[in-house]
């Protein structure tokens, strides 16, 4: 049995899959000339073979997210048809009489080569393409089926993976995909958002454990627990079967609740949202009894495309939701690009803090064009519905205000152009720098609300990386210095007459939501498929007792002891939601 971070709840039982992204290197093998013809015949079965993968893969993408971002896989198939390409491995085969891996691999690294050392971010990103695919065709000619991206996965499984970035998992078909294992990565990683929403169990930050699974192996894993069992048990099998069953049965129970209102015992209403990441996410807010969408990470649009959505495709998406929601309120959060959520296509050189580099805003507010596409897509949209407009990673006013008067530009040019806009759009900012959270009395001034991103504010406040697992232990919600920056936040948004909500993770976790509501948050945003539990535990305490807990915490110097007595409010509240923690 492994031990890792759990990140996703849930029991799943299947083969692990092994992401495998160690590149095939293949040793040079000479031929004789004798087997020349069978050596080109092998080349060219793998380059069919190869041809038909990836025709599979974008199909499979285009059902899955339309035709533009299939258009990736073209390059692809392109460079197996490159005659430059094709005519120098035929050379080395036929003049240095070696293997078809090995003259392929060659030719193919001599390619790439060239085309990276031009400066142009197209070649370069061609040189990776030319390597990605001459990877499939070396798998294929050695017999050797590596999982080379999650497009692959032919079976149910379980994906065992150093990572997965948003682009591994944008291809993936979810339908075959049971349970993430990572190596790295910890309850705020993109990998355990991915897998909260997909309602998949999840254990991360394994560490050097990961070496112990194989593709093949039957693991279950605890994402309750964080634990990973190779080759259960019959017995084992059977207390996990229980468990499960006793959690189905949790979920339909809280069926009864959908349309009832996130409301404590004692008459404290709560808006309950839900964060998305696609428009198509729109049915799942609607399926989970959620009021609104209180965080549309729109970066998602941009991310595994050879192309940037242009204004009109980002204005059908925003208004998809906006008009779908309506009259419930979208905050549309602009641009969070940078950090872990990378762009091919707009250039960022690597950094070597990328989480305090070149993101969000600060990317933007440079970016103009880009910045402003979007904000006058989301704009036109404004008419559809109650949209409202965050910042993300704001840590100043002049960063807010320079916003601002980009905003203002593109309502002059749509007035002029005679396109609608909604007269009046709140505009809000996420809290999510230190900096941010102390200031929240100026940008109370000039906003109409306030959403905390915890997952950067914690990362922040307690320098601790929120994808690094082996300082995982010390990103502590619960700690008395992020309770101090909350409730600094809020008071200040009170003393302004604005509300304050909570997107970050850690408005889903069960502990947290009584202290949060404490701490006097008036909006929680949660991944759509927690969104019931939330709302049953807020309908299951007082928020007299919330308030004790927090005035509680704001006094102790122990996260732990925050914690402990954050949990037992929550147990005693909701008993069942525990029942799977060991
Ligand atoms: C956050 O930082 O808490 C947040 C909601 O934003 P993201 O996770 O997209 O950085
Ligand atoms: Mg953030």
């Amino acid at each position: 049995m492994l031990r890792g971070i759990p990140a996703s709840q849930g029991v799943s039982r299947s083969n692990v899959v092994v992401l495998d992204r160690t590149r095939i290197n293949p040793a040079k093998r000479s031929i004789v000339e004798a087997d020349l013809a069978k050596e080109e015949d092998r080349l060219k079965a793998s380059l069919t073979e190869t041809r038909s993968q990836i025709v599979t893969m974008q199909n499979r993408l285009r059902e899955a997210m339309g035709a533009k971002e299939a258009l990736i896989f073209d390059a692809h198939l392109l460079v197996l048809e490159d005659p430059m390409l094709l005519e120098e491995v035929s050379r080395f085969i036929r003049k240095d009489l070696v293997s078809a891996e090995y003259a392929f691999y060659s030719a193919s690294e001599k390619y790439a080569d060239a085309l990276s050392n031009v400066d142009d971010a197209y070649l370069s990103e061609r040189a990776a393409d030319v390597r990605d695919v001459t990877q499939r065709v070396l798998a294929n000619l050695m017999g050797r089926p590596t999982c080379a991206g999650l497009g692959d996965l032919a079976e149910p499984c379980i994906v065992v993976a150093h990572d997965l970035t948003p682009s591994d998992t944008a291809m993936m078909d979810s339908t075959k995909v049971l349970g993430f294992v990572t190596e790295v990565g910890s309850r705020t990683s993109h990998t355990a958002i991915l897998a909260r929403s997909l309602r998949i169990p999840a254990v991360l930050g394994l560490g050097g454990m990961i070496g112990e699974l194989r593709s093949g192996q039957s693991v279950l894993i605890d994402g309750f627990n964080g634990f990973v069992v190779i080759e259960p048990s019959d017995e084992t099998l059977f207390e996990y079967g229980q468990l499960v069953e006793r959690q189905a049965s949790i979920e339909e129970s809280l069926e009864i609740i959908h349309d009832d209102e996130a409301e404590t015992k004692d008459g404290h209403r709560i808006i309950l949202s839900a964060n998305i990441e696609l428009a198509t996410d729109v049915e799942g807010v609607l399926q989970c009894g959620a009021t609104g969408v209180g965080l549309f990470r729109t970066e998602f649009l941009f991310i595994n495309r050879s192309d940037l959505p242009n204004e009109e495709e980002q204005f059908a998406a925003y208004r998809q939701v906006t008009e779908s929601l309506a009259p419930a309120p979208v905050i549309i959060r602009t641009l969070d690009l940078g950090g872990d959520k990378l762009l091919s296509h707009v250039n960022v050189a690597e950094e070597m803090n990328p989480f305090l580099g070149w993101r969000a805003i600060r990317l933007c507010l440079e970016e103009k064009d880009l910045f402003r596409t979007q904000l006058r897509a989301i704009l036109r949209a404004s008419v559809f519905g109650n949209l409202k407009i965050m910042y993300p990673m704001v840590s100043g006013v002049e960063e807010l205000e320079a916003a601002n008067v980009l905003l203002d530009e593109c309502r002059e040019q749509l007035r002029a152009e005679g396109a609608a806009f909604a007269d009046t759009i709140e505009i809000g900012v996420m809290i999510e720098t230190p900096s941010a959270a102390m200031i929240a009395d100026s940008l109370a001034r000039r906003v109409q609300f306030f959403s905390i991103g915890t997952n950067d504010l914690i990362q922040y406040a307690l320098a601790v990386d929120r994808l690094n697992e082996k300082i995982a232990h010390l990103y502590e919600p619960t700690h008395p210095g992020i309770l101090r920056l909350i409730k600094a936040t809020v008071d200040a948004g009170q003393a302004h007459g604005i509300w304050t909500g909570v997107c970050g993770e850690m408005a889903g976790e069960m502990a947290a939501v009584p202290l949060l509501l404490g701490l006097g948050v008036a909006e929680l945003s949660v991944t759509p498929s927690i969104v019931p539990r939330v709302k049953m535990l807020i309908r299951s305490i007082e928020m007299a007792q919330a308030r004790e807990l927090a005035a509680f915490a704001l006094d102790s110097d122990s996260p732990k002891e925050i914690l402990a007595r954050a949990e037992a409010l929550a147990k005693a509240a909701v008993p069942d939601f525990f029942e799977g923690a060991a």
